[in-house]
């Protein structure tokens, strides 16, 4: 499946919105969950293949240094109607595949994709909602925030350069939202949790989503599951990125990295 650009707009200095079209998303299956995201396929510069390919027929057909590098994306919107599929990239500095492809695309340009696949919808029985996340995780809470039921509380804390870096954030949902701005220090790495650790939390059972920076991540949760015992099962809580590393490098050793996050929580 591919798509092909049709807009872009930058909604912030780091985040550029990117809305494909064409027949080649004919077939787009409409996302359950609002954190749905779509694998995206950007081949190598100089790849013996065209702009549309399917990445399974390359890896087999092609030596490993001309397989398109991986990266996955939120669905900040699908229209079926229109059939329109809206992606919110961040552009972080020169370097990845994703970012700067996005911060350069154009009108008529190619995007290979395949999915979407989803695993979070903010659960209508809950009696409050806790969104955590930062740029990375914008658009699945934003899509998360026009889905809460009218009036239901919403929590959500995000992380951001400053405030030109903030979005609107519309929702039927009654929400209590703080923006809080890195200052460039080592502290940054530390805002969102501190913020959770300072809440004062709204009674009831509450429906959490956290979703970001590894790291960052992985303090949050511990908090969550340790000290205020939400239970597992009303959490969506998963490292998007890792700082320093490619998603490549990051993939490779998640896998152990989600186990030592689970064993830390169980010994604690
Ligand atoms: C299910 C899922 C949904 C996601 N949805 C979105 C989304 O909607 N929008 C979005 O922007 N990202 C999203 N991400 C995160 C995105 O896939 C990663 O940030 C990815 O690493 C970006 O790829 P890249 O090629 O730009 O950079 P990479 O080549 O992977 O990394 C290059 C360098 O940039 C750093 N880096 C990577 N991401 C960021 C970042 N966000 N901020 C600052 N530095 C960074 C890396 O640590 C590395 O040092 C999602 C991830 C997952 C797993």
């Amino acid at each position: 499946m591919h798509g092909t650009v049709l807009r872009t707009q930058r909604l912030t200095p780091a985040l550029v919105r990117v809305v494909l079209g064409g027949s080649g998303l004919d077939g787009f299956a409409t996302p359950t969950g609002t954190d749905a995201y779509v694998n995206l396929a950007f081949a190598p510069a100089g790849a013996p293949y065209g702009p549309v390919f399917e990445p399974a027929a390359v890896r087999e057909q092609h030596p490993r240094e001309q397989w398109p590098a991986r990266r996955r994306y939120t669905v900040r919107r699908w229209d079926e109607g229109a059939g329109e599929l809206t992606l919110d990239f961040v552009v972080h500095g020169d370097d990845g595949v994703a970012g700067r492809w996005a911060a350069a695309a154009k009108p008529g340009d190619v995007l290979v994709l395949e999915g979407p696949s989803s695993g979070y919808r903010p659960d209508p029985e809950a009696d409050w909602h806790l969104l955590v996340g930062d740029e990375s995780a914008l658009p699945a809470i934003a899509a998360s925030l026009e889905a809460l039921p009218e009036g239901a509380p919403a929590v959500v804390r995000l992380v951001c350069d400053g405030p030109e870096h903030e979005v609107p954030l519309p929702s039927p949902g009654r929400l209590d939202v703080a923006w809080l701005h890195r200052r460039g220090d080592d502290a940054d790495a530390d805002l969102l949790a501190e913020a959770l650790r300072g809440l004062v939390f709204p009674p009831g059972r509450v429906h959490v989503f956290v979703h970001g920076e590894a790291d960052e991540v992985r303090a949050i949760r511990r908090h969550l599951l340790v000290d205020r015992r939400v239970a597992r099962a009303d959490m969506s809580c998963s490292p998007y990125w890792r700082r320093t590393m490619t998603d490549e490098a990051w993939r490779r050793v998640k896998r152990d990295y989600l186990a030592e996050m689970d064993a830390e929580v169980a010994s604690a």
